[in-house]
């Protein structure tokens, strides 16, 4: 397992639309394994596929927020069945979108079908902060980012905020 390099916004990388795995194997689930210890390391609950660069339609999560109780989920191949239309609002934030953070509403409820870390057809029925963080994540495989929720005006601000970020980095 290694710890990948996370891609921020602005990269056109993350505006990919994510392509389906034709099979769970060796592979994928290796890649899998990269992106659980990325998303522990960062720290986040939740990473896709192309954050890391890959165009899959991959998801890792981890919703338990306990360093000692991990609860590691994979979703592949993930296709909402049903969602409510009543809706939820969460503080968000994104791996790809570092230190920004705006309330996002989002159907409170929603099935999902999805293939497990053994290619095994599963579905869940989430709610809550579950719910929300499967569909920030679903978004992430059609190159959706929370900030695209935002009006024009907020969503440039945030995107010079972070190119100036960008900028002033060096690693030495
Ligand atoms: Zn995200």
């Amino acid at each position: 397992m290694s710890v990948k390099i996370i891609l921020t916004e602005p990269n056109k990388l993350l505006r990919l639309v994510s392509e389906p795995v034709e099979k769970v194997d060796k592979e994928y689930r290796r890649l899998m394994d990269d992106m659980i210890e990325t998303m522990y390391a960062a720290p986040g609950i939740g990473l896709a596929a192309i954050q890391i660069g890959v165009p899959k339609r991959i998801i890792v999560m981890d919703i338990s927020r306990d360093e000692n109780k991990k609860e590691p989920m994979y979703f592949v191949n993930p296709v909402v069945n049903k969602k409510n239309s009543e809706k939820a609002i969460y503080e968000e934030g994104c791996l790809s979108v570092p230190d920004q953070f705006a309330e996002i509403a989002r159907p409170s409820k929603c099935e999902v079908e999805y293939l497990d870390y053994n290619g095994k057809k599963q579905l869940l029925k989430a709610e809550g902060l579950l719910a929300t963080c499967i569909q920030h994540e679903m978004d992430h495989l059609e190159g959706i980012l929370f900030i695209d929720y935002l009006s024009k005006l907020k969503k440039s601000i945030i995107i010079k905020k972070l190119s100036k970020a960008k900028t002033n980095r060096i690693v030495v």
